[in-house]
Formats: structure tokens, sequence, C-alpha cells
């Protein structure tokens, strides 16, 4: 049995949801090794299972496998979107029905960045505005060994940006404006403003490359 197949033996022994790793932990740091089918279809698709109960009662829109201590290139997704239209509309955030991505990369499209706050599973506590690329082509492949590629735009762009950072041993306080910072203990101020304009301002940050417009940025150079 491979030390994969072990881990998850261990992990499957307990009912989901599993304890989710915090900032700190080694394997946030680490990067994840590709999936190539080291488990059988069973643990598989019960390690499945228990990543969606894991993230649904978090609860978060993804799940990367290190967060629940996996050093493996799986994560999953699924996005209900925000309960009111303006912020769909501003932060471009459909519904994302359940999905499972493995061995996932992406590059950018254009070179577009949106900036919103974003928080983090691992970083309980704390939400931060981050910047990310508001076009990307999204690869790899999917529970069934099914390739996709796939050009994704807004919010369903930044979550598979989230999550195949974390395979990547990236958190997104790595590249968060940390002026913004905000404790869940004051965030709501912020963070349901559908942009983080107001925050901006308050706080003291610039929103990068369109302090006046705030939520598209241009980079260039
Ligand atoms: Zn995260």
């Amino acid at each position: 049995m491979t030390a994969l197949a072990e881990e998850v033996e261990r992990l499957l022994a307990r009912p989901a949801p599993w304890p989710i790793v915090q900032a700190g932990h080694p394997v946030l740091r680490a990067t994840a090794a590709r999936y190539d089918g080291e488990l059988g279809d069973d643990a598989f698709a019960a390690l499945i299972a228990g990543m969606r109960t894991t993230m649904r009662e978090a609860p978060g829109v993804g799940l990367a496998a290190p967060q629940i201590g996996l050093g493996v290139a799986i994560a999953v997704v699924e996005d209900p979107g925000p309960p009111d239209e303006e912020t769909a509309r501003v932060r471009e955030r459909p519904p994302v029905p359940f999905r499972v991505l493995v061995n996932p990369a992406y590059e950018p499209v254009g070179d577009e960045r949106v900036a919103f706050y974003e928080g983090c599973l691992s970083v309980v506590g704390w939400q931060a505005v981050t910047a990310r690329w508001r076009t990307v082509r999204l690869t790899g492949s999917d529970e069934r060994g099914a390739a996709i590629d796939e050009v994704l735009t807004g919010w369903p762009a930044r979550i598979v940006q989230h999550e195949t950072d974390h395979l990547a041993g990236r958190l997104y306080v790595d590249v968060a404006e940390m002026r913004s910072l905000a404790s869940d203990r004051f965030a709501a101020a912020w963070v349901y403003d559908p942009t983080p304009e107001r925050a901006a301002t308050v706080l003291g940050f610039d929103l990068p490359g369109a302090p006046t417009s705030g939520r598209r940025v241009d980079v260039s150079g």
C-alpha cells in the first residue's frame, strides 16, 4: 500500500467532515504530488465524498487535499453563488456545480486582474483583498480521468487559482494586500461590499493599478 493510500485509509476511518489544517502546517507549503490513480476506485470515491462534506460543512467554495493533510494534487470546488444579484454581477460570480480537479494547472488569458476580498479555510479568522487573473485557462482532469481544458472568468477563475495555488504550496496571503487584512470579528464592515473600494479608501491601500476604479486592474510590463 502506498503512503498516500495509508493516509487516506486513516482519514476514512473517521466520518467527514475532517479537520482542516491551518497555516503553519508544512503540508500547506509543500508542492503536492501528481495524482496518477494510486488509490483504488473505492478509496478515491470515498476521499472525494469526504472532501465534499468537509468543504460544505466548513463552509467553503473549494478545498484542496493539502488542507486535509494530503500532499496530493486533488481539489474539489462548489459555489452556490452569493445571496444577492448585485454582488453576483459585480464579482462575476455565477453558481458553480460541484466538481473535482485532478492535477489542475492554470495560466492567465489576457492581462486583466481583479481585486476582491478573499479568505481561506486554512487561514481561519481573516480575509484580505487579493488580485487575481480575471480570466484563466484551466487544464487537468476530472474524477473520471477525462481531460479538462476550459477558459474561466470571474469568481470561478478565482476559485481555481486559489485551489491550484494550494497544490503548489501557496496561500492567498502570499499575494494579498496586507493593509486590507480584516479579522472576521470586524470583516463584515467590508467583505460584504460588492467591491473593496470603500475598504481601500478607509484602510488606506491602493487597488493595484487602478485606485480610482478599484475593480478592474490592468497590469502591463
Ligand atoms: Zn484556501
